[in-house]
This record gives C-alpha cells, sequence and structure tokens, in this order.
C-alpha cells in the first residue's frame, strides 16, 4: 500500500517537501507527522475529510477526538457568531458572563467538580493540577502510569512509549525519558505499572512520603480501561496516605461518558483534568476539584477583598500563581457550551454507531481471517492487531502487530477512510448511516487487499 499511497498523494508530497524548509520535519506538532509523509488535508465537512489531491475520506481522527460534533458544525459556528455579535469583542481581559455559565455546566456534568479554573489547554491544564497538588500536600514528587501521556513538558515526558528493554521490570517501570533533554535525576516521576494492583501497592507504600500526587488516565489513551477494583485502590490509598488524586479526562472527558471516567468508575477524584471536547475544536483546558484545593489559586485568599491594592497579611507566596491572558476566552467558551448542549442530545446515537462499527469491524476481521479485535468505552475505540493478547496495559499494547495495523491504515487510507496510522478511532455525532456502511465496505475492502498482498 506504500507504493500507492505515494502515487495517490502527490500533491501532500510537494507541499510537505516545501514545509520543510520552513517548519522543522515540516510539521508544527510531533504527532502530525507519519513516514513517509502526513497528508495535507484542505477541508472538512461533518464527518469527512479531503485531502489536497482532492480525495475524501470518512474521518476518524477527529482532530484528536476534540471534535464531538464533527467538522464545522452549525450549531457551533452560529453559537461562535451569536456570542461575536451579542459580546462585539473577541477578547474582554475582564470576567464576563460565560465564565460562570459555564463553570456550572460543567459541574453538572461533573459533580466531583466544586471550582474550575480554565487554561489554554490540556497540558497547562495537567501542569496546573500538578503545582495545586504539591502545593496543597508540601510534598513534590509525582507519580504517574506506564504508556500515559498528560501533555509535552518536561515533568511528565517519560515513559509514553518507551521499548519494552528499557521499561524494566512489569511491577516496577522504570522511568525511560520521552524526549531529549529530559533525564533520570531523582526528580523523574515515579512511574506506575497500570492495571497492576501489587505493583501500584508497593510503589504508593514505598513513595508516600514524597509524592504529592497521581495523575492517570483513567483510560489508557482513551481505549484501554482501567479494573474497576484497581481504580478503587488507588482511590483508597491515594486517600490514606494524602496524595492527590488527579484524573486527567482530557481525552475521556464527554467521550467515556458524558460525565467522563470518573462516571464510569463512579469515583471521584481530587482534581478533574479537561481539554479537547469542551473546547469545542479551539485550545482549552480545564482544571477543577475540591474548593479546598483549587482555592490555593484565589487571589482573595486571607486578604481584605475590597481594600484597594491590598494582598490582606499574605504575601504572594500564600497564593498559587494561575493566570494567562487568553484563560476563559469568550469565544472559545461559547463554542463549547455549544458543544455540551448538542452532544447531550446526540450521545446516545454517537454510542450506537460506535457499536456498530466496532462490531462490523470485528466480523469482516472474522470473515476475511484477520485478528482484528477492537478496544474502548464510550465514543473511543481502537483497533488491534492482536492474535491472542487480552488487552489491559501498555506492554500488551507492544505486543500487538503494529507494523500490519499500520498496513491497513494505508489500505484503509486508499479506500477512503482516514485516521493517523495507528491512531484510535473517534466517532462524531456527524457520522451517520451513510458514514457506517462506507466505512464497512471500505474495511472489507482493505481487509481483503491485505489478505491477497
Ligand atoms: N492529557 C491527555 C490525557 C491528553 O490526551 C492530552 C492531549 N492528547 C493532553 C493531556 C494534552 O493536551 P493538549 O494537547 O491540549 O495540550
Amino acid at each position: 500500500p506504500f507504493i500507492e499511497y505515494g502515487l495517490r498523494t502527490q500533491e501532500s508530497k510537494k507541499q510537505m517537501k516545501e514545509a520543510e524548509n520552513h517548519l522543522p520535519g515540516g510539521v508544527t506538532a510531533n504527532i502530525k507527522y507519519f513516514a513517509p509523509y502526513p497528508v495535507v488535508m484542505e477541508k472538512g465537512k461533518g464527518a469527512w475529510i479531503k485531502d489536497v489531491d482532492g480525495h475524501w475520506y470518512v474521518d476518524y481522527l477527529m482532530g484528536y477526538g476534540s471534535l464531538a460534533l464533527g467538522h464545522g458544525d452549525e450549531t457551533v459556528k452560529e453559537a461562535i457568531f451569536q456570542q461575536l455579535k451579542k459580546d462585539g469583542t473577541l477578547l474582554f481581559g475582564t470576567p464576563h458572563r460565560l465564565e460562570l455559565e459555564f463553570a456550572m455546566k460543567i459541574q453538572d456534568y461533573f459533580p466531583s467538580i466544586e471550582k474550575v479554573r480554565y487554561t489554554n489547554s490540556g497540558t497547562e491544564a495537567t501542569q496546573l493540577a500538578i503545582r495545586l497538588a504539591q502545593v496543597f500536600t508540601g510534598k513534590k514528587r509525582i507519580a504517574k502510569c506506564e504508556g500515559h501521556y498528560h501533555g509535552g513538558y518536561k515533568e511528565m515526558l517519560y515513559s509514553i512509549n518507551p521499548s519494552l528493554e528499557e521499561a524494566g521490570e512489569e511491577a516496577a517501570p522504570y522511568p525511560v525519558p520521552e524526549s531529549a533533554g529530559v533525564e533520570v535525576d531523582g526528580q523523574e516521576p515515579v512511574i506506575l505499572p497500570f492495571n497492576h494492583i501489587e505493583g501500584m501497592e508497593k510503589l504508593l507504600n514505598k513513595y508516600k512520603d514524597q509524592l504529592a500526587a497521581v495523575v492517570i488516565e483513567p483510560v489508557q489513551a482513551g481505549f484501554i480501561p482501567a479494573d474497576q477494583e484497581y481504580m478503587n485502590r488507588l482511590r483508597q490509598l491515594t486517600q490514606k496516605y494524602n496524595v492527590v488524586l488527579i484524573y486527567d479526562e482530557v481525552k475521556t472527558g464527554f467521550r467515556s461518558s458524558l460525565g467522563g471516567a470518573q462516571n464510569v468508575y463512579q469515583i471521584e477524584p481530587d482534581l478533574t483534568t479537561l481539554g479537547k471536547v469542551i473546547g469545542g475544536g479551539f485550545p482549552f483546558g480545564v482544571v477543577g476539584g475540591k474548593s479546598e484545593i483549587m482555592d490555593l489559586t484565589s487571589p482573595i485568599r486571607g486578604a481584605d477583598v475590597f481594600e484597594a491594592g491590598s494582598k490582606g497579611k499574605g504575601t504572594a507566596r500564600d497564593i498559587l500563581f494561575h493566570s494567562g491572558t487568553y484563560n476563559g476566552h469568550p469565544t472559545i467558551l461559547a463554542a463549547g457550551l455549544a458543544t455540551m448542549n448538542k452532544l447531550d442530545q446526540q450521545f446516545d446515537q454517537i454510542l450506537r454507531y460506535t457499536d456498530e462499527l466496532r462490531n462490523g469491524i470485528e466480523g469482516i476481521g472474522k470473515r476475511v481471517g484477520l485478528p482484528l479485535k477492537t478496544c474502548g468505552i464510550g465514543s473511543i475505540f481502537n483497533v488491534i492487531w492482536n492474535e491472542e493478547t487480552n488487552l489491559r496495559h501498555y506492554r500488551d499494547l507492544q505486543k500487538t502487530n503494529t507494523k500490519l495495523r499500520r498496513e491497513l491504515d494505508f489500505e484503509l487510507m486508499r479506500a477512503g477512510v482516514y485516521t493517523k496510522p495507528l491512531n484510535r478511532y473517534s466517532i462524531s455525532a456527524a457520522h451517520g448511516e451513510d458514514e457506517l456502511t462506507f466505512t464497512l465496505k471500505a474495511y472489507e475492502k482493505a481487509c481483503r487487499n491485505l489478505k491477497g498482498g
């Protein structure tokens, strides 16, 4: 399929070649790259995107899961337009009505969230959550799970996608740097084994006096769910050891369920981070949780509020600094609110589509004789080329056949179905009967080509 790819995507190839002279690797985020070169897209409409060579694809990347309503949803566009018309400005730089409205809306879906702060990305959200935990507990170190991603900054760039040779023992994974400029120097996070209760217990017990927080994707990469028992135990132990439990629901929020993964597990974390879907396609993030933790950022902590210029008796060091020119951007909040409101009505339909697609793919795999399994929860899943393993954590995923899955992805592109090679599938409200039929036909064709080739 790779030769055919080169012939079919000549314009992408040309544009990427030129882009390399101006952007490192031709891309603006490393995740956008894949070999031999990524497809350049030029248009999106509903569930579909079109590349610069004129091919349309049913899109399952959906802006890395951000577009829960599909490309260019009319309701969201109208909400943005109305906000601009009503408020007249793009940015106030002052408090405004949507900040409160949006906070109350999130609290409807996430009962664990008593107060929120807004950020400009999921990365910023997890950064703030971590600092909140450090100030709250007076401790420094963070624990994260092997294979989990929380944003592109030094403190968290460990053991996201390590080779199994480097990663050490399953029960006590070694911290593996994921970037140049990141070292194992004693400040790195403690790496917990996901879905391995004894390993997790041992490490928490060993580091409890140093640990400020455990940060976890309750559903790894949005598609490998934690065991209920693992999550129960993690909640118990973090409480017992005075460690802040942070659920990073940037992927799972409004996808595992409308109330995120915490609603599925019926567990309340101390802090939650959100992003992607709730920004309606714009850069956005949320940190929310217990008032006693969130209020550490309050500028009126211990102050005489109405005394001009006063910080009360305290100093800057009594408050956790959190600011940002664009925090609570009105256009983004309008887009996010419209997304949540519409999604509320459409989520069941998205779940039905997801179910039918997963069953269809597995059925085709069986018929054609390819070991395709799907794994996921809510409106995200992934297709795993998997002979025998029951997928429960990062190491299982490493043992699946990613080489053939990648070939399948290229065959699918040829047949008009897009996700970035090896990426998960995110379903939107714009995926309907026509897209389902089209996708399953494309799968049948792609699988037969692979089998024949
Ligand atoms: N946490 C998780 C679980 C994520 O999936 C992501 C993004 N893929 C982030 C944090 C970072 O979010 P952003 O890309 O908006 O900075």
